[in-house]
């Protein structure tokens, strides 16, 4: 009787003890799911763009080119403003530098050069004018649906 007593303890011991480790693997293969899928989402995230911040150029108001953020590139964008020559050199042209995840006009030719000691920005929202060229670099969010459009 007493054996038989210690024998059902110790199964309902083996049975919470079951039950404990069943937890704690789901809880481990859940935690992995969320891992995988994280890592999935991420490289998704950078192919294809959803979620991922573009760097938007735009002149004379019109959208000039769209580029991911997290892609380094120089972009040098003419702008066809030539009040401010250099000799027979072509003029107008803003040198847009992605890199590292920040944006900043690394040259430019237009006759005050302010767009050029602008900080760089790194946050959407946040943007870069130059008024001599009308053209504005900003950084936005969302989906884009290309590597990069230009036209
Ligand atoms: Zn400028």
């Amino acid at each position: 009787m007493i054996g038989d007593g210690e024998n059902k303890i110790n199964q309902n011991r083996q049975i919470k003890l079951f039950r404990k480790t069943d937890i704690i693997l789901i809880v481990l293969v859940i935690a992995l799911c969320a891992g995988v899928w994280y890592f999935l989402y991420q490289q998704n995230s950078d192919a294809v763009g959803r979620g991922v911040a573009r760097v938007v150029v735009e002149l004379d108001g019109e959208l000039y080119g769209e580029y991911p953020l997290a892609t380094n590139r120089d972009i040098r964008v003419w702008t066809g403003k030539s009040s401010y020559s250099e000799g027979d050199e072509p003029t107008g042209y803003n040198l847009i530098v992605i890199e590292g995840r920040t944006v900043y006009i690394k040259s430019a030719d237009c006759p005050t050069r302010v767009c050029v000691k602008e900080k760089r920005i790194t946050k959407t929202g946040q943007r870069i004018i130059c008024l001599p060229h009308n053209l504005t670099v900003r950084i936005e969010g969302g989906e884009f649906s290309a590597d990069a459009y230009t036209r």
